[in-house]
């Protein structure tokens, strides 16, 4: 049986009482949200904090709320939480259906927005969803409060803008008139992570060319957007000859590996076909919302 190492656990009363606790064990600490993807990283000794600060009491962090031409997401809101908004699904179909294929209702009853970022997996979803949907992270210290976007955020895999003494509070999402997004996934079996998945958002012109364009995909090697499949579809009318040509420049832009999932060559044709069906998708809800 695996077993973590010894550690000791404090749980957070306040956001500041979590951020003094931080500051004060350093890098010895973690923080533990929903403790879907820490814990099992303790019982591998793939992580061993000497302290862990147990965020979950901190419910003024479990939000979904407008504000604004954004949408604002407590670190602490949960996947079902997320998978439910009403809001969520008309702003954002591309995290609806992500989260309808993230794990099982037993890892999205638990796991958070702010665990799914922080953690970092190359197969995580909400990782791409808000890339594609440039959000951006709000990171708060004893000293203040940061706002960065998802570039910098993610810094590689399973490495984030986040320092020791940090926690994302929140995730900040631009409201767009005549956006929409998708997102598909290709998984072996309901609940597993990504063979490979796309995301992808596009705002149309008044005159029903391509104003803005983002994709993303998942776990093929590849973190962030693929901007030169963007930059094909910008400007213009979208045709079924340029989403295939935006699918062919991101089939060539991932970087997968052979592993048991599937081969490069599969994992490279899946996020070509992928990134269209997303992109044709996000277009035709994008003109309904113009109708
Ligand atoms: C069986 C299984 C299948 C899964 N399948 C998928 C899948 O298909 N797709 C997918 O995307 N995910 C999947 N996951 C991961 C799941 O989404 C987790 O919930 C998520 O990765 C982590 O969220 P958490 O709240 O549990 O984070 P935790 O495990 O609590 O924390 C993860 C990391 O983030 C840090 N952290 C957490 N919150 C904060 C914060 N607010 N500020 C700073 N640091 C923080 C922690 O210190 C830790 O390093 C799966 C997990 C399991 C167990």
């Amino acid at each position: 049986m695996q077993i973590p190492a010894p550690f000791e656990y404090a749980r957070a009363t306040s956001l500041d009482d979590a951020i003094a606790l931080l500051t004060r064990y350093g890098d010895d600490a973690l923080v533990v949200a929903g403790g879907h993807s820490l814990l099992p990283m303790m019982k591998l000794r793939l992580a061993r904090p000497d302290w862990l600060i147990d965020i979950n009491e901190l419910h003024e962090l479990d939000y979904v709320r407008r504000h604004g031409d954004e949408l604002r997401i407590g670190a602490l809101a949960r996947h079902r939480t997320l998978l439910e908004s009403a809001e969520i699904a008309a702003l954002f179909p591309i995290m609806t259906e992500a989260e309808r294929v993230v794990a099982d209702p037993i890892v999205r009853n638990r796991g958070t927005i702010g665990g799914s970022l922080c953690q970092a997996d190359p197969a995580e979803d909400l990782s791409t969803v808000c890339a594609v949907l440039g959000a951006q992270a709000v990171i708060r210290s004893a000293t203040g409060e940061r706002v960065i976007g998802m570039d910098e955020f993610h810094q590689g895999p399973y490495e984030t803008a986040v320092e020791f003494n940090e926690i994302l509070v929140e995730v900040r999402i631009p409201i767009r008139p005549r956006s929409s997004s998708s997102y598909e996934k290709v998984e072996r079996r309901v609940g597993d992570w990504a063979v490979a998945a796309a995301g992808g958002s596009v705002t149309l012109a008044a005159d029903g060319t391509i104003e803005d364009a983002a994709i993303g995909v998942t776990a093929v090697g590849l973190s962030g957007r693929v901007t030169d499949a963007e930059a094909v579809l910008i400007g213009h009318r979208p045709t079924d000859a340029l989403i295939t040509e935006a699918g062919r420049m991101t089939s060539a832009a991932v970087d997968p590996m052979t592993d048991q999932r599937g081969s490069v060559e599969y994992k490279r044709h899946l996020a070509g076909e992928l990134t269209q069906r997303v992109l044709k998708r996000a277009i035709a809800r994008a003109r309904r919302q113009e109708a």
